[in-house]
């Protein structure tokens, strides 16, 4: 089974090209920050949690996460693989995804990352702030804390696969189907 990591800053684009891998690879979509969306909508105990740090830019945390991915990975086992986007964003949550997936006698297969700089994650997400009706895009401060949060908690995932040899870096500035080629181009 493939299994493809969409890796990136907020904003970058994760879901809109995980979304295009989808329907020509005919793959799993799993996007965390989805996932727990879901929760809080259902008002579930779970999403409660989540919505309280979601909403001030903080990360939730990794065995909850971790905690999805499992159940998501058991519930589809006749998929051709899976495409993960918004996790892992934590050394940790690598480190889980890696037994998971061992587990299986499977491993990651490839991890493409969509870079942008600050700059640029701050005006997508501002504009995405008109289009979707998300609390933590909503304040500027929020979304500085979550550009912080992903320098100090997500980016060390970046040398995590770069030692495991899987770790391909695209420009993620451009056009959606351009981006889309850079990401085939290294696939
Ligand atoms: P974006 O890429 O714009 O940040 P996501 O939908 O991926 O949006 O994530 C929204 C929020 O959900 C994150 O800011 C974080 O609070 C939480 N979240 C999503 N995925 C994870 C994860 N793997 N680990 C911890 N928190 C997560």
């Amino acid at each position: 089974m493939k299994h493809y990591i969409l890796f990136g800053p907020p904003g970058a684009g994760k879901g809109t090209q995980a979304a295009l891998m989808v329907e020509k690879f005919n793959l799993r979509h799993i996007s965390t920050g989805d996932l727990l969306r879901r929760e809080i909508k259902a008002g579930t105990e779970l999403g409660r949690q989540a919505a309280a740090l979601i909403e001030k830019g903080n990360l939730v945390p990794d065995e909850v996460v971790e905690g999805m991915i499992a159940g998501e990975l058991a519930a589809h086992p006749h998929v051709k693989g899976f495409i993960y986007d918004g996790f892992p964003r934590t050394v940790a949550q690598a480190e889980v995804l890696d037994k998971l997936l061992a587990d299986r006698g499977e491993a990651v297969t490839a991890v493409i990352s969509i870079m942008i700089d600050d700059e640029m994650v701050l005006s997508r997400i501002k504009h995405r702030a008109l289009l979707e009706n998300r609390k933590d895009d909503a304040d500027e401060s929020i979304i500085r804390t979550r550009i912080a949060n992903y320098h100090a908690k997500t980016e060390p995932v970046i040398g995590f696969y770069k030692a495991e040899g899987k770790y391909n870096e695209i420009n993620g500035e451009g056009a959606i189907e351009e981006i889309f080629e850079r990401i085939l181009s290294v696939l």
